[in-house]
């Protein structure tokens, strides 16, 4: 028989299957509280030997494991994490005056292909499923000495290794896993979902009523220099892609925030600026414009922070809400863009 993910359960689902494998509902209860303290199955010591035996028979209790831990000069601190399959992932942690905010993947690698990223390296290995996803918040919620009704991490983006809309169902699962009452209680409104722009799924997330903040990385402001860094650009034009961020602001009024991230003599000219206005001058959004991280695999190349800088300035004169991102982890290629699968711990 083939088990499933013990997390990829709400805690009701979770009871509702313990109690028909014969086991008391509250031992649900009591196993989720201690995988929320980071431990592993073998830790637990207030369930009786047999049920934890039904347990290890029809659920894969340990799902994600930290293996190594690299902290950068700023604060930022970098998770590789080991699925029970042995697919390494990374998450990163970032400290700000308002909270902590935990960068998580949702792919083990990624099928997009953008030119400037190291986690489409090597291509989609596989979906993460979402239990796996809300594993990366409660191993690093364990490590900063949380619980489940302890609460160290604030906020998530989506914005690790993989493509969110790439991995729907179990993206959006994960949303209402990580939002639930008996589990970490972040509300949408601290959730950042961002995404290469994967039109259709960007309808289907506001016809299923989530309110995340939504993220698009644009990095373009006309379809051909969008092809010539982003393969998503040959599916989707920017128009469609707008289209439905308009359509999702319809629905929720949440600003729409739209990545940059400016690649030397591709997106960076005077032209791309206005070409920015005209696409956006309308909308309720905010555009961070991002200083690109370096890559050893890839040959494209950035500009420094003070010409990132003029673009942002000559953004905002023309009446664009812009800012330029601040670059955290950089030091242990745990910025945007430089999150990967490992091979190994000492990858
Ligand atoms: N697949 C999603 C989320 C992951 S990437 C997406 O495309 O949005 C998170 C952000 O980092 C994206 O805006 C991405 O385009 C950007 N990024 C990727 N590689 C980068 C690099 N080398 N330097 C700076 N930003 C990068």
């Amino acid at each position: 028989m083939q088990k499933q993910k013990l997390l990829d359960n709400s805690l009701n689902e979770a009871k509702i299957l313990f109690e028909s494998f014969g086991i008391k509902k509250f031992r649900a209860s009591q196993i989720y509280d201690a995988i929320y303290q980071g431990k592993s199955l073998q830790d637990i010591k207030n369930i009786p030997q047999n049920d934890l035996k039904m347990i290890d028979e029809h659920f894969i209790v340990d799902i994600a494991k930290i293996c190594k831990i690299q902290k950068s000069s700023d604060g930022t601190i970098k998770f590789a994490i080991k699925l029970a399959d042995e697919s390494i992932i990374e998450t990163v942690l970032m400290s700000y005056t308002y909270g902590k905010t935990l960068c998580i993947s949702t792919q083990v690698g990624c099928r997009m292909g953008c030119k400037f990223c190291a986690s489409t390296i090597g291509g989609l290995v596989r979906n993460m499923s979402a239990g796996e996803i809300l594993a990366q918040a409660i191993v690093v919620n364990a490590y900063l000495g949380g619980s489940k009704n302890n609460r160290q991490i604030t906020n998530i983006v989506l914005m690790g290794c993989g493509e969110p809309l790439d991995n729907y169902e179990e993206v959006t699962k994960f949303i209402k896993l990580v939002e639930d009452k008996d589990f970490l209680n972040i509300s949408q409104r601290n959730i950042s979902l961002s995404t290469c722009g994967i039109a259709p799924n960007i309808y289907k997330l506001a016809d299923d009523g989530f309110k995340v903040n939504l993220t698009i990385s644009l990095h373009a402001s006309n379809d051909e220099d969008r092809k010539k860094i982003m393969p998503i650009a040959r599916k989707y034009s920017i128009n469609e892609v707008l289209k439905a961020c308009d359509y999702y602001f319809a629905h929720n009024n949440r600003r729409i925030y739209f990545e940059y991230t400016l690649v030397q003599g591709v997106n960076d000219s005077e032209k791309h600026i206005m070409e920015l206005k005209n696409l956006l001058k309308s909308k309720v959004c905010h555009v961070n414009v991002i200083v690109l991280n370096e890559v050893a695999e890839r040959s494209v190349k950035g500009v420094n922070r003070k010409q990132a800088q003029k673009f942002v300035d000559k953004l905002n004169s023309v009446g664009i809400s812009a800012t330029l991102r601040r670059t955290l982890g950089q030091d242990i290629d745990g910025a945007c863009g430089q999150l990967r699968k490992r091979l190994g711990e000492n990858d």
